[in-house]
Parts: C-alpha cells; sequence; structure tokens
C-alpha cells in the first residue's frame, strides 16, 4: 500500500515537472534585476487598498503581483512613523527619528539607493503627485534634520545627476529666500526644465538624451478628482525615458501616490479611493512595462496607513460604509508587492529598512 502511494506521488511529481516549465521560471528568477521601480502609495494601508479595489468592479492592477509581503513601519523614536521617517527607511535603509529627511538619529546625512545608483552609472527618477521636495521623495536625495524645508531641500536636487523630476513645487526652486534659481542652475547643469505654465505635462517631449525636470504645480498639485491625471501617464513615460538612459547600467525610478495619505488625513472616503484609482492606473503601465522588459524588478508598498480607515457592516462594492479612527497614521503592518526578477525576496514579514537592503543587495551596490 505505502509503495503505492509512493509511486503516484513520484508519478505526480514528474507528470507536473512535465507540464510547468518549473526549471526556466527558477533560473530567470535567479538573475538579479537591472532596474528596479519602487513605488510609493503614501499612507496606503490594507483598507485603503481593499476599498479602491471594492470600488473598481472588484479589479486592481495590484492583483498582477503574485509576491505579497509585509513591512514593519515604525520609527526609531515612535511606533507611528510619519513620511520622512518611513520614505528614510526603504530610500537609506535606516530606523529614524519623525521628520527626519535621509539623516540618521544622530542627523547625519546616510546616502540612499537613488545616491548609490547614480554613483554606479544607473539612470535614476522620481515622479510624484505631491512637491517634489516633500518628505517622500525628498528622503531619496535631500538630506535635512527636519521635514519641510523645501527650498533647501530644492538645492539639494544639484547634489546628485537625477535624469528626471516629476512633481509640485516650482516655487521651491524660482521664488527662494536666497535669491538663488534652481530650475537656472539645473539648466547650465544641462537639464530641460520645464512646468505647467510653459506646456500641458501631456505634450513634455521627453528626450532621453537630456534630463528633464518638470514641474506639475508651483507647490502642492491637486487632487485627482480636482483634474489631476498625469500619474499614470508620466509613469509609462518615465520608464521608456529611464530605459534609454539607462540602457547600459540599468535605472532605479521612484514612483509616488501621495495623496491617498492626504485622503486619509481628511477623513474623506472618496479623495482616498479618487486617489488609489490614480495610483493602480500608474502600477498598471508599470507592470506592462515590467512584464514585456523581464529584467526589471516592480516593488509596490507604502510607508504607513493613514486614518485608522475601515470599512464597516453595510458596505455593498460600490457603496462604501467607513469610518476613521484618527485624522494620522497609524502603526499597521504595510502590504509589498513585487513582480520581477528578486521578486521572491519579498515575501514574508520583515522591516520598513528590510526593502532598502534587500534592492541594495539586488544591485550589488557595495
Ligand atoms: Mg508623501
Ligand atoms: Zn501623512
Amino acid at each position: 500500500m505505502k509503495k503505492t502511494i509512493l509511486l503516484s506521488i513520484a508519478f505526480c511529481c514528474s507528470f507536473l515537472a512535465c507540464e510547468m516549465p518549473l526549471e526556466t521560471e527558477t533560473s530567470k528568477k535567479n538573475d538579479p534585476p537591472k532596474n528596479i521601480i519602487l513605488m510609493i502609495g503614501d499612507g496606503m494601508g490594507v483598507t485603503q487598498i481593499s476599498a479602491g479595489l471594492y470600488t473598481n468592479g472588484n479589479k486592481l492592477h495590484l492583483e498582477r503581483f503574485k509576491v505579497v509581503g509585509l513591512h514593519k513601519s515604525y520609527a526609531s523614536n515612535d511606533l507611528v512613523t510619519d513620511s520622512a521617517a518611513g520614505a528614510t527607511a526603504f530610500a537609506c535603509g535606516i530606523k529614524t527619528y519623525n521628520g527626519a529627511v535621509g539623516v540618521d538619529t544622530d542627523t547625519m546625512p546616510v546616502k540612499s539607493i537613488l545616491e548609490m545608483a547614480d554613483e554606479n552609472g544607473l539612470a535614476t527618477g522620481m515622479v510624484s503627485t505631491s512637491t517634489i521636495t516633500h518628505a517622500t521623495p525628498a528622503s531619496f536625495i535631500c538630506h535635512q534634520n527636519k521635514r519641510k524645508q523645501h527650498q533647501k531641500n530644492a538645492a539639494q536636487f544639484l547634489d546628485t545627476d537625477i535624469d528626471l523630476f516629476v512633481g509640485g513645487g516650482k516655487e521651491h526652486f524660482e521664488k527662494r529666500e536666497d535669491g538663488k534659481n534652481i530650475s537656472d542652475s539645473l539648466k547650465a547643469k544641462g537639464y530641460v526644465v520645464s512646468d505647467f505654465f510653459q506646456e500641458p505635462i501631456k505634450d513634455v517631449k521627453m528626450d532621453p538624451t537630456k534630463p528633464l525636470a518638470y514641474y506639475t504645480a508651483n507647490t502642492d498639485p491637486v487632487t485627482a478628482a480636482e483634474g489631476r491625471d498625469y500619474l499614470p501617464g508620466m509613469s509609462k513615460k518615465s520608464v521608456s525615458f529611464l530605459k534609454e538612459r539607462g540602457k547600459e547600467k540599468g535605472f532605479f525610478l521612484m514612483i509616488e501616490g501621495s495623496q491617498i495619505d492626504w485622503g486619509g488625513h481628511a477623513n474623506e472616503s472618496d479623495y482616498i479611493i479618487t486617489e488609489m484609482h490614480d495610483f493602480d492606473k500608474a502600477v498598471g503601465h508599470v507592470m506592462d512595462f515590467a512584464e514585456a522588459d523581464g529584467e526589471t524588478l516592480v516593488i509596490v508598498t507604502a510607508d504607513h496607513e493613514t486614518g485608522g480607515y475601515a470599512i464597516n457592516k453595510g458596505s455593498t462594492m460600490d457603496s462604501l460604509v467607513t469610518a476613521f479612527t484618527t485624522d494620522y497614521h497609524t502603526a499597521d503592518l504595510i502590504p509589498v508587492f513585487a513582480y520581477g526578477p528578486g521578486a521572491e525576496n519579498f515575501g514574508g514579514i520583515y522591516e520598513n529598512t528590510a526593502i532598502f537592503d534587500k534592492m541594495k543587495m539586488l544591485y550589488g551596490f557595495e
């Protein structure tokens, strides 16, 4: 009897091996990625994702990811992180205090994954729906002992050779207390600098022979409900642009859906949902690229959850009954979605800083 069972198991296994390309998939998975795209939905906890999913016909592009993990989002000085410490954990691989932008608990600058990519000859970029000097994008390129120092952050965009950045905050670069014009300095470095006033974002020529800075607003861009719709399109264009600029050594791109968080702070479910849908469309374009490319690792996560958001009894898919426990962030575990070469490293439960460690390891940076 035992023999029969063993035989049939063996038969099953060999049958599976014949039917499924297990070996090919395994060897492909073991190749490191050439490019990494890190997508951050600021304030996007599991409930934000659930609300986005149900109100979108029970479907999201996030479902295309087969590897899902969870990270522990807390800061060094508080179980509830802010976006500065949260982004610094991904960018620099350190737990730091709330308000810290790219600096450690002693306020010393720590090199970011974007800066490492730049130093290693990769192309780099950031696209955000907040001002580009806001805590999340700033933590990848700036080093400040406290957040909201927009003018200081803007000046630090000259410290790397970032190939592309798109977001709000034109006035922090051009109308400054120190009288400097950072856009002019960027132009002197060879950048094409443009903004919403000079040309609509949909008309922006993305010439991969030159680095590009594009300001989507003077300060913070408007909401998706008010008509802001550039994140999906610019995500699509940015990956092609960086693929070309990084054709030798690869690229690193950070894409942020900033305002999911702001919907949580406002305790407005509709705000969260429209921003979730906008972010998920961007995820869809990035996944289309990554599936065709085969050399790109895509990671989608959040810095923290915002609002203590819940979907309660009486909800239907079309009409959610929601509630909030706070107008600030919470300490929930946060989902991490990964696709592409190296994605298998992102299953399980780990610290938010491990996302940096895994990216650095997969890039092979010293
Ligand atoms: Mg943010
Ligand atoms: Zn927030």
